[in-house]
């Protein structure tokens, strides 16, 4: 199954196109797309069999975040190998984890202010959850996952590496800095959920190509790690990690600059489309 929020309103997104929930469940289920994931395992039996005959064509450009006012937001650093490496770290043996405030949230298309002279790309699988975890064991994450959309964890790097004791999650969070979408896609409909291929080009230039297998800690582990910290809510979103080509570890350095086209894949969900544009 795959969601979306459609200008602003939940959507199933069909073959046929895009089916209005509120409307085709007669007002059982919320048209607020967060609204939908402290219900999630009552809205994925409803959805097995609601009725479909409404499907509209899906505009793009009025797609929002499928999960636009989680109560947390999760950055995990360091999380591929290869990209660990290139950032000249030795390997974590636990998650290095940071914020994304939740007002960086956007959705998969549209322009993107250029806050600073260093801004970088990060493509990622995000995960949603779906069900409350706490104290989850590994082999049961992904029973939390209500599913999985493309994300950017964009970053000022300036920002982000300021001062004695950097902390990550101003640089990461200006406006806009959270782009995900366009659709969450349940995790059963992966042929394999634990090698999912990711990547992002500048320009029509592919500048990051990676696998979920290459992830040091992978999407259930995350569950288990944050879990045994705190509660992971219905609702919450958490940016997995980026692989191997950013623009800082380049030699000489790239940054994204006024005018560059930002295109972010995953197989098995679909494309965003970002422009930026001056701040
Ligand atoms: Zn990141």
């Amino acid at each position: 199954m795959r969601i979306a929020n459609l200008a602003g309103r939940l959507v199933l997104v069909t073959d046929a196109g895009a089916v209005d929930v509120e409307t085709a469940s007669a007002g059982r289920f919320s048209a607020d797309p967060q609204a939908v994931y402290p219900r999630w395992a009552e809205f994925t039996a409803w959805a097995e069999t609601a009725p479909l005959e409404q499907a509209r064509p899906v505009d793009a450009t009025a797609l929002g975040a499928p999960a636009p006012t989680p109560a947390q937001v999760f950055g995990i650093g360091l999380n591929y190998r290869d990209h660990a490496a290139e950032a000249g770290f030795a390997l974590p043996d636990s998650p290095t984890v940071f914020t994304k405030f939740v007002s960086c949230l956007t959705g998969p298309e549209g322009e993107i202010p250029l806050a600073g002279p260093t801004v970088d790309w990060e493509i990622e699988l995000v995960v949603v959850i779906g069900k409350l975890a706490r104290h989850v064991a590994a082999e049961d994450g992904w029973d939390h996952v209500a599913g999985l959309t493309v994300g950017q964890d964009l970053s000022e790097r300036t920002v982000q590496t300021a001062g004695p004791a950097p902390q990550f999650s101003l640089g990461k969070s200006f406006p806009r800095f959270g782009p995900i979408g366009p659709y969450l896609v349940t995790p059963d409909e992966f042929e394999d959920r634990d090698d999912i291929v990711l990547g992002c080009a500048v320009n029509g230039e592919s500048v990051q190509k990676g696998r979920t297998s290459d992830l040091i800690f992978s999407v259930p582990r995350l569950v288990a790690e944050l879990s045994a910290v705190l509660p992971l809510l219905p609702g919450d979103v958490i940016f997995t990690g980026t692989p191997a080509g950013v623009g800082v570890a380049r030699d000489p350095k790239r940054f994204l600059a006024v005018g560059d086209e930002l295109v972010s894949t995953i197989d098995g969900i679909g494309s965003m489309h970002h422009r930026f544009v001056p701040a």
